[in-house]
């Protein structure tokens, strides 16, 4: 065993393949950037993927929650941030201290807004979701006109930006995604003839980023792109696009077991013969799933795992032959030798989307930050 091993298991997180990935969707786009870095970035860890992203081009930062606009204020971050959820009103007036901006969409977030503003004498950031058929957050399209004018003649606030988001744009039908865009792009055309057209309009999600460039407007926000993901089946991304993350652990013990052994909770799995099985240090409590159908890569080759994933630590089928000992290392998602796991293998094996894989990484899993152009 390696004396300098401190992680039971960890993620690298390459951050030469997010500046690549920002690159390219800048210069694929020539748009604004947000980078989308809500939920820990996706798993990959929010302050270095941030710094990363605005290096490489991206001029705002996206985030779901107050906490995490907090984060990067922290970590010394300046940038522009915009929180795309919902605000608890408490956290107002230290989100528009901090310069954070914050998505609205009724009259009474926007005068709690101006509230907070004028309490702390600063003036609100605020950006109006329409919900042109996500149904999630969004004002109704026929009540956005009378939103905006309220912002425009407020002393405390003004109106940074109006956007929407895509339901359908992952799919491979671009119709739903352009009724959509017919809508807001309507409404946009009002909010010009009246004036109150803001600096940023902005819908695009990835998907949206990668094909429609009618939805590009003044900004794009890209969450699963930059991370080098594949936003589904029907959206690939082009090749130039690179994976940052990969998940290892370690096999902590060998063992040489005869036939008719049960192995982990429930005995689900006997041994078939004599088999070798490794005993490796993740568990569902790491965001590794709980499934019977998991496989894992140790030195190249593909291994299933054996019995029930626990709480910390999972059994594989070794190679009879292997020399495998304590201390291997175990890729549970990423490349060894010429065999790869990716997240979107990941998400199939467990009945879910990659999106979930990498941001379903638990907190305890240390984050390691390299970066792969300078090796
Ligand atoms: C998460 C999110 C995004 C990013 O979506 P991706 O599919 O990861 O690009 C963009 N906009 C909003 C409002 C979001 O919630």
């Amino acid at each position: 065993m390696d004396e300098t091993q401190e992680h039971a298991t960890w993620v690298d997180i390459d951050l030469g393949a997010i500046r690549n990935n920002i690159a390219a969707l800048k210069r694929l786009t020539q748009r604004e950037i947000f980078a989308v870095v809500k939920a820990n970035a996706y798993g990959h860890g929010a302050v270095p993927v941030a710094r990363a992203a605005l290096e490489a081009g991206a001029g705002w930062l996206a985030v779901a929650r107050a906490g995490e606009a907090l984060e990067l204020r922290a970590a010394g971050i300046t940038s522009p941030i915009l929180i795309l959820g919902w605000t608890p009103p408490g956290q107002l007036p230290g989100m528009i201290s901090e310069h954070v901006s914050i998505t609205v969409w009724s009259k009474a977030q926007i005068t709690a807004a101006s509230q907070a503003a004028h309490a702390v004498g600063e003036r609100a950031r605020l950006h109006l979701i329409i919900d042109t058929g996500m149904g999630r957050l969004g004002a109704d399209p026929d009540d956005a006109l009378d939103l905006a004018r309220r912002v425009a003649v407020d002393d405390h606030s003004e109106l940074e930006g109006v956007f929407t988001h895509f339901a359908r744009a992952d799919e491979a039908d671009p119709e739903p995604t352009f009724a959509q865009n017919e809508i807001f792009s309507s409404l946009v055309r009002q909010l010009t003839r009246l004036e109150l057209r803001p600096l940023l309009v902005h819908a695009a999600n990835s998907a949206a980023t990668l094909r429609f460039e009618p939805t590009w407007y003044d900004a794009v926000r890209v969450g699963v792109a930059m991370y080098g993901l594949h936003p589904s089946e029907e959206v690939k991304l082009p090749e130039t696009f690179r994976p940052a993350l990969s998940w290892t652990s370690v096999v902590t013990q060998v063992k040489t077991l005869p036939v008719g052994r049960g192995l982990s909770y429930g005995h689900v799995y006997h041994t078939r013969g004599t088999e070798r099985i490794g005993t490796v240090a993740v568990g569902y409590a790491d965001g590794f799933r709980r499934m019977l159908s998991n496989n894992v890569l140790i030195d190249g080759k593909r291994c299933p795992v054996r019995g029930r994933v626990t709480m910390d630590q999972i059994l594989v089928g070794l190679d009879p032959d292997s020399r495998i000992e304590a201390g291997e290392p175990v890729v549970l998602l990423g490349s060894q030798g010429r065999e790869r796991i990716s997240a979107e293998e990941l998400g199939q094996r467990w009945g879910t989307i990659n999106y979930e894989v990498t941001s379903g990484i638990a907190a305890r899993v240390a984050r390691m930050h390299y970066d792969g152009d300078s090796r």
